[in-house]
């Protein structure tokens, strides 16, 4: 039943999240095929309060009957029930939703920051023309003003030539 709070110690820095290319490419491919509409799924991790892996996903077509994929921001006390206890099967952590930004950015939406949950993890990936070119990690501050972004390492981007560009602030 515990979720992860990490929010209380590491006020001002922020976690660094492992995922594996292999993991990435599954959730381009899962939000490439729901394109153009918006898809998603929970993210399964460990970590402490700094690192965090992410070990597997659940899509959420995995989790609902279709007719409940609204329910994926409200969920149903018996939803996170069962999610918990598939990741406490696997001695895991409920720790994050990942979903689609179709045709627009990785960077979440007014939308997102009143629905997000305090201390999850937040992967949104743009799909651009059916094509997931961006991965971004985000998590929502403490006072919900706004989403601090985590690194996290990302597969999708072309490899860039040269070490002369922009870093990003
Ligand atoms: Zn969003």
């Amino acid at each position: 039943m515990a979720f992860l709070f990490y929010g209380e110690s590491h006020q001002g820095k922020n976690m660094v999240i492992h995922i594996s290319h292999e993991l990435q490419r599954e959730i381009a491919e899962q939000l490439e095929a729901t394109y153009p509409n918006e898809g998603g799924g929970f993210l399964l991790g460990q970590g402490a309060a700094d690192q965090m892996q992410i070990v597997d996903i659940v899509q959420v077509d995995n989790v609902f009957a279709e007719a409940e994929q609204h329910h994926r921001y409200a969920m149903r006390p018996q939803d996170w029930m069962r999610l918990e206890d598939l990741a406490d099967e696997r001695g895991l952590s409920l720790v994050g939703y990942y979903h689609s930004h179709p045709d627009s950015s990785a960077v979440p939406s007014e939308y997102d920051r009143e629905h997000a949950l305090p201390n999850f993890v937040y992967i949104i990936t743009a799909v651009m023309m059916a094509r997931a070119n961006d991965m971004r990690a985000w998590q929502l501050r403490a006072d919900r003003s706004a989403f601090a972004e985590l690194a996290l390492e990302n597969h999708l981007q072309p490899q860039r030539r040269g070490a002369d560009s922009a870093q990003d602030a």
